[in-house]
């Protein structure tokens, strides 16, 4: 029998069920929605994770595809998933948790009795380091963003390469290597011994269909190449950055793009210009280094020298 919360399940069984964190200020008792998914056969144990940040949707619209169509017969292994994370956040469609407005993945690995997202991620915490694999589902917020996966850990982390093959197997086609802030749940996973990586399919508000559909096939890539599903996958190779360089405004105004989310862009490259309301250019970006326009801003009012997008930096494949 495996169990997460009140979710039990023997081997060859799914069930899903609730993880307690507390109780809401009425007093009512709190559970995280969460999911067993136990194989007939042994194996590894895989985690995943949705909406740590309550207004990153997509990755609750994976969980509630992938789950339906795991079948516990044909799997080995076992599947733990917590659905949504960020219970308070994910009520008001906000990034933080409103409770103590922490943004939970900066929390990691929680304390169970700190505040409101110490004590989520303590929780969850303890799901996660049951697995041998851990995917943290994100999205870049309500900003447009390519579809890619982090490698949170380091370069110099014992598991980098781990973690590289899991982003590798996942696929979106794009990964970040870059370390991330402390408290991050696929950096301080990593820590703990297991591959940790966060895939973030895309961006802006609800359900991106085409972003969705590579979360789920990114599971299930998951799945088959490290051996919960029979049958391999082709790894193909990832378009990796290493670093970003952020562009804010020069003037106040409508941000106008003159590149494609994806496109590659070579130093010297127009990114943007700002008009004013009447169409009239105020002020012209250009690209500062060779990279990939990687993330934009949503609306497209700024004022001056707030944030525009962004270029993924020190371009190789692996
Ligand atoms: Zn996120």
């Amino acid at each position: 029998m495996t169990s997460l919360g009140t979710a039990s399940a023997a081997p060859g069984e799914i069930d899903t069920g609730r993880l307690t964190i507390g109780e809401t200020r009425d007093g009512t008792p709190v559970g995280l929605p969460v999911a067993v998914v136990n194989g007939r056969r042994d194996g590894d144990t895989l985690y995943v994770q949705a909406a740590s940040d309550g207004d990153e949707l997509n990755g609750v619209g994976v969980v509630s595809r992938v789950v339906p169509q795991l079948d516990p017969a044909a799997l080995a292994g076992t599947v733990l998933v917590v659905g949504i994370a960020n219970y308070y956040g994910f009520q008001v469609a906000e990034h933080r948790n409103p409770i103590d407005d922490t943004k939970l993945n900066r929390t990691f690995p929680g304390d169970p009795e700190g505040s409101s997202s110490e004590r989520i991620a303590h929780a969850v915490f303890e799901a996660a380091t049951r697995a041998d694999l851990v995917l943290d589902l994100h999205q870049g917020s309500t900003s447009r963003m390519i579809d890619e996966v982090r490698v949170r850990c380091g370069r110099h982390h014992r598991l980098h390469r781990d973690c590289l093959e899991l982003a590798k197997a996942f696929g979106c086609g794009h990964v970040l290597d870059q370390k991330g802030p402390e408290g991050q749940l696929a950096r301080v996973a990593s820590d703990e011994g297991i591959p940790a990586v966060d895939p973030e399919l895309g961006g802006a508000v609800g359900w991106d269909e085409t972003s969705i559909e590579r979360g789920v096939r990114g599971i299930f890539n998951v799945l088959h190449h490290y051996g919960f599903l029979d049958g391999d996958v082709d790894l193909s190779r990832q378009t990796r950055a290493r670093g970003f360089d952020r562009y804010g405004a020069p003037a106040g105004g409508l941000v106008d793009y003159q590149v494609d989310l994806g496109a590659s862009v070579e130093r010297g490259d127009a990114l943007f210009r700002v008009t004013d309301v009447f169409g009239t250019v105020k002020a012209a970006v250009d690209a500062k280094n060779d990279g990939v326009f990687w993330r934009t801003r949503r609306l497209p009012q700024v004022a001056t020298g707030e944030y525009v997008c962004s270029v993924g930096t020190s371009i190789d494949t692996y």
